[in-house]
């Protein structure tokens, strides 16, 4: 790129913390960083027009795991792990809504639910195990989380009661990243958009940063790249694709709230008159494990099939939009935080509730530099 002696100077010199990926947890750690550091100069780099992974695409559950995907964790993580990680998305859920506002965020306390397919046993065996659950979560909540309501929805194929979760609201994902914005751009924090970070050097003081549009140094750097972290070396972290549909408005939309199926691999919502859904990625675990933000037909139909007979069994409805966007998964549920070389720093691989973990992975990224 042919810069100037002025925007060099002005945009890519005396650099002390460069953040790349302007995601939830990129910005909340812009902000931390400059709380810490207030004469710092701090820039944000970001490979979209705008955040392009998924903090501008997801669902905007305010949720820490339903009944039947707590206990799935219980299969692959100890007790203490799974009640840590309550712990820490509803911490960072109570920050996201301190920092920005419920106002802003579009906070709604509708309560989650969970829906049970007629086949199988996961009723059962949710039903055996509330008591259980609700006791583990009891020091976190004061109270009781989990119960069961009547299906009042009339929701189709499914049992006649759902699980339900009162701790669990929903937020509008584009309002919350706008007021996060805002408040970067309000701290004198630059972001440069539509800059790729495709490689980057620790030197003895500093690290040598290589752009898809330029090359410069910065003291410190922190990737913030989720899904995207194997391409600057987080290996660990695995994409993968989440698709999502939205509805045309439905007249007298009686569903309100956040909705789980299937372990958390199917979700719904209210929004606007309309019903957003998305999930499915199990049905293509190996082709969804990718970068790629497109759609993919057998993902839609079985998104519309779901819309269509268990959701809304007896309205007519038409999509609007459809997109996806890409979570950053490993092997354990916890996110990765930690430092790679003297200098460099990541907090990545946030899975399939970052809206919750986010704030909080921001906060502690900024406090992993000394
Ligand atoms: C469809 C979908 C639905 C979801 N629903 C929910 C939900 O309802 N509730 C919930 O809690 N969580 C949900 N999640 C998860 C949640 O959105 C994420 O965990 C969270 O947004 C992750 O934030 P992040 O900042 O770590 O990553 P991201 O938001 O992915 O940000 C990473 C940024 O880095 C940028 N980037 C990547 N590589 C580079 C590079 N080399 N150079 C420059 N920039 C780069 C990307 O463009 C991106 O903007 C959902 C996710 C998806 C995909």
């Amino acid at each position: 790129m042919n810069l100037s002696y002025w925007e060099y100077k002005s945009w890519l010199a005396n650099i002390d913390y460069t953040i790349v990926g302007s995601g939830i947890v990129g910005l909340t750690c812009a902000l931390h960083l400059k709380q810490r550091f207030p004469k710092a100069n701090i820039l944000i780099l970001e490979k979209g027009a705008l955040p392009q992974g998924a903090s501008t695409k997801n669902a905007g559950f305010a949720c820490f795991g339903s009944m039947s995907e707590l206990l799935s964790d219980l299969k692959s993580h100890s007790e203490e792990e799974v009640v840590e990680l309550v712990k820490i998305r509803a911490e960072g859920l109570r920050q996201l809504r301190c920092l920005l506002g419920d106002k802003a965020i579009n906070f709604q306390p509708f309560g989650g639910h969970e829906l049970f397919p007629q086949q199988g046993d996961l009723y059962e065996h949710c039903l055996t195990k509330i008591e259980y659950l609700n006791s583990l979560l009891q020091p976190i909540f004061k109270d009781k989380v989990f119960s069961f309501v009547p299906n009042r929805f009339g929701f189709g194929n499914v049992k006649e009661q759902l699980g339900f979760n009162a701790f669990e609201g929903q937020i509008h994902t584009g309002n919350m990243m706008k007021a996060l914005l805002h408040e970067v751009h309000a701290c004198g924090i630059s972001i440069l958009n539509q800059i790729h970070v495709i490689n980057y050097i620790q030197c003895c003081d500093s690290v040598k940063i290589e752009t898809n549009a330029f090359t410069f140094s910065s003291t410190h750097l922190l990737i913030a790249t989720n899904g995207f972290a194997s391409e600057l070396g987080v290996s660990e972290v695995m994409p993968a694709r989440n698709q999502v549909l939205i509805t045309k408005p439905i007249q007298n939309l009686k569903i309100k709230g956040t909705f789980h199926l299937e372990q958390g691999y199917y979700y719904f919502r209210n929004i606007d008159n309309r019903i957003l859904l998305g999930g499915g990625r199990h049905l293509d675990s190996k082709g969804e494990t990718t970068t790629e933000l497109r759609s993919t037909p057998l993902i839609q139909k079985a998104l519309e099939d779901l819309l269509k007979k268990t959701i809304l069994p007896e309205v007519d409805v038409d999509i609007e939009y459809s997109w996806s966007g890409i979570l950053g998964l490993h092997s354990q549920k916890k996110p990765i935080l930690k430092q790679i070389d003297s200098t460099v720093f990541c907090g990545v691989g946030l899975g399939g509730m970052g809206v919750a973990l986010g704030s909080l992975v921001g906060q502690r990224l900024a406090q992993l530099v000394d």
